[in-house]
């Protein structure tokens, strides 16, 4: 098996030293919907979502599907421990027909958490949907608690593109919001959007470095079915997807100027290929770790290695 951890800080590594254990996250789901969706900050959605479109995740896990699962990542992977992930939409607000639900985000979390063998929960949520009422939730189930936050850019003009419906200095309030329970964020960026440049890329390394998150996870810019960018990308008006090897690229200059205390959870996102439109690279994950990899080693990129300095136009 190949060994990257001389080139990005890990968070395989970074649970390793944290429990102790070798940890895997499991997917759990509730009732949730996003204000970007729901009509309170915009009813359209993020330009490339495609959550409107999905059946409701009506199937709260069964105690022994969470079981099978565990099971299936001890004896494949070996997994000794495991986070309780909530991911869909934004997983701290609940959806409208939950009656009380500071109450039922309470019960969902703590259900989560009291399987044998979870160690922490991370909670994936928009800047705007989160306040100390969930964070207070969270402090209360006495576990390793970590928050995801959609960041995507910090282009402004790239934020009014996808349509997010929040700002970058929102982002920060909250980051410095679940700072003050010593809980991590997680940040989630976005590489390939309309008005990014070298130097954006720089700018963004910069921004999160100067920021309290403690980790980053990565995605290109993905075209899914029956969301706002595919009738874009039909109509001939979608930004231009990047090739594999200009995402390795602009990944390159980031992970390269973004100091080494940042855990990268992610390198690049993946799709269902049903749901994937572009770019077509991406739908097959078999290899593509690898592939960056190489890129980086040929390209002598390891994460923080030219935290100081940018060179517009010039490889990383
Ligand atoms: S914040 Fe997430 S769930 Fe909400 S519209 Fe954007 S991508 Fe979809």
């Amino acid at each position: 098996m190949n060994d990257y951890s001389d080139m990005i800080t890990r968070v395989s590594d970074h649970w390793k030293r944290v429990f102790g254990k070798k940890v895997y996250k499991l997917n759990f789901h509730g009732d949730f919907t996003c204000p970007n969706l729901d009509g309170t900050i915009g009813s359209e959605g993020c330009v490339y979502c495609n959550m409107k479109a999905l059946e409701p995740l009506k199937d709260i896990e069964t105690d022994s599907g969470i079981e099978d699962h565990m099971n299936y990542l001890k004896e494949r992977n070996g997994a000794e421990a495991f986070i309780a992930y909530f991911q869909d939409y934004s997983s701290t607000y609940p959806a409208h027909g939950v009656k009380n639900r500071l109450k039922y985000l309470k019960e969902l979390y703590r259900n989560a958490v009291s399987h044998p063998g979870i160690v922490g929960i991370s909670v994936s949520t928009r800047p705007d949907a989160i306040t100390k009422a969930e964070l207070d939730i969270l402090k209360s189930l006495d576990t390793d608690v970590t928050i995801e936050l959609g960041l995507q850019t910090i282009n402004e003009e790239d934020l009014e593109w996808i349509g997010r419906g929040h700002t970058v200095k929102q982002f920060s309030s909250a980051v410095e919001l679940v700072s003050s329970y010593r809980f991590e964020t997680v940040a989630h960026i976005i590489l390939g959007l309309p008005n990014e440049t070298d130097a954006g890329i720089f700018e963004l390394a910069q921004f999160l470095n100067s920021s309290k998150i403690r980790g980053l996870k990565i995605h290109q810019l993905m075209i899914l079915k029956n969301s706002r960018l595919e009738k874009l990308y039909k109509e001939g008006k979608a930004t231009e997807i990047l090739s594999e090897i200009e995402y390795f690229r602009r990944l390159g200059i980031l992970v390269s100027h973004l100091k080494k205390d940042i855990v990268i959870h992610r390198l690049y996102a993946d799709a269902p290929k049903k749901d994937l439109i572009e770019p077509l690279w991406c739908a097959n994950k078999t290899g593509l770790q690898d592939r960056i990899f190489k890129y980086f080693k040929e390209n002598k990129i390891k994460q923080g290695y030219r935290i100081y300095s940018f060179s517009s136009g010039k490889q990383p």
